[in-house]
């Protein structure tokens, strides 16, 4: 079900990072880069994209005042992500430099985990507190050919490093594709069933954004698997027990296997869409501030800051935008059409 608007409720100026439809902002995702040393099948055509310019990205400085800025405003927590954020330079002073923001109380990191074990300690007295790991499979080779060239070792590595600074619990994050690697439902929970005291696995539905255009072209077809064939799967050999460990109205819902006290989250942006309670914004590294995954037309903040916007007037910049945020995204009406515009890498997903 999408939100519905609230006639006559005119748009605050000051209290709650609210939108027109009563939805209260205090997530925000911020992608660094577009850039990565992976090319995961399901997210970018083999060749890469078309790289934003060096000099069109935030510089952190840029990103630190538009996060004091959401911060006044109510944002509590931030995610990193990207393309993926260990590719960029400095990273960890961007960390310290968020942590450091009044009203800021969590920094978490997605991430492919290809670089991240030998900076663990570094993100981690930084101020990075938790870290998400991309993993698909834990067949190296089925690994290698999905990620185009990835290292499932040196992953695996990092999830390691992660746990060994207290970064937990760790999120293992794997978007399950149909004739792809569904039977890695089974494989991911019993490889981390003896580490359910620091590690949860989440299965995400397959997104289809319009970045995968020329493969979709050349007859390459990634199908999303529901998370309700999922749980069914899994509740064949394990019992499944509803739990609520998302902090405020994150869109994974969680299950514990109670043979193995595993958490396994599910989430399934197609089949059962959270657009009506979604608290969560994103800035593209371009500086666009992306309200919702699917589409976003507003002009980048980079621009605005860069023409000496002041303090107050970018607050204010910033509420109008959230405030005309859309209901949601039609992608389970669209079924498999390439819904979301352009790619995850530069969204942030
Ligand atoms: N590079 C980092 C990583 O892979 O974790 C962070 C960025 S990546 C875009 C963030 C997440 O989006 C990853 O967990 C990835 O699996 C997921 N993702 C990428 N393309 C997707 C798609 N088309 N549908 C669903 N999830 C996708
Ligand atoms: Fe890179 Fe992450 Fe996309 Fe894979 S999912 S290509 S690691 S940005």
């Amino acid at each position: 079900m999408l939100p519905e608007r609230r006639p006559g409720v005119q748009r605050p100026t000051s209290g709650p990072l609210v939108d027109a439809f009563g939805r209260v902002h205090t997530y925000l995702r911020v992608s660094v880069t577009d850039r990565c040393n992976y090319r995961c099948a399901y997210c970018m055509p083999a060749a890469g994209l078309d790289w934003m310019k060096r000099e069109d990205l935030l510089t952190y400085e840029e990103i630190a005042r538009i996060v004091t800025a959401l911060a006044r405003c109510g944002i509590v927590r931030i995610r990193l992500t990207g393309g993926e954020p260990t590719v960029r330079k400095g990273l960890p002073d961007l960390v310290a430099r968020l942590a450091a923001i009044e009203g800021i109380t969590d920094i978490a990191m997605t991430t492919n985990g290809h670089l991240f074990a030998k900076d663990a300690a570094v993100f981690a007295r930084a101020g990075l507190r938790r870290l998400n790991v991309s993993i698909d499979s834990l067949d190296p080779v089925q690994f290698k050919r999905l990620t185009r060239g990835g290292d499932l070792a040196r992953v695996l590595d990092s999830v390691a490093a992660a746990r060994d600074q207290g970064l937990v619990p760790v999120k293992i994050n794997a978007v399950i594709i149909g004739n792809e690697n569904e039977d890695q439902v089974d494989a991911m929970v019993d490889h981390f069933a003896s580490d359910a005291a620091t590690t949860q696995v989440r299965f995400i539905e397959y997104m289809p954004f319009s970045a995968l255009a020329d493969g979709v072209a050349q007859g390459q077809s990634w199908k999303h698997v529901a998370a309700s064939r999922l749980r069914e799967r899994l509740a064949k050999r394990w019992t499944l027990e509803p739990v609520d460990v998302s902090q405020g109205s994150g869109p994974a819902k969680h299950w514990r296997l109670v043979e193995s006290g595993l958490i396994v989250g599910f989430i399934s942006p197609i089949t059962e869409h959270f657009c009506e309670s979604c608290n969560r914004l994103r800035l593209q590294a371009d500086g666009h501030l992306r309200t919702c995954l699917s589409r976003e037309a507003a002009p980048s903040l980079r621009d605005v800051i860069r023409a000496g916007i002041t303090d107050e007037a970018l607050e204010q910049a910033l509420r109008e935008r959230v405030w005309g945020k859309i209901a949601g995204h039609d992608a389970h009406e669209l079924g498999s059409g390439l819904a979301f515009d352009g790619a995850m890498t530069s969204v942030g997903g």
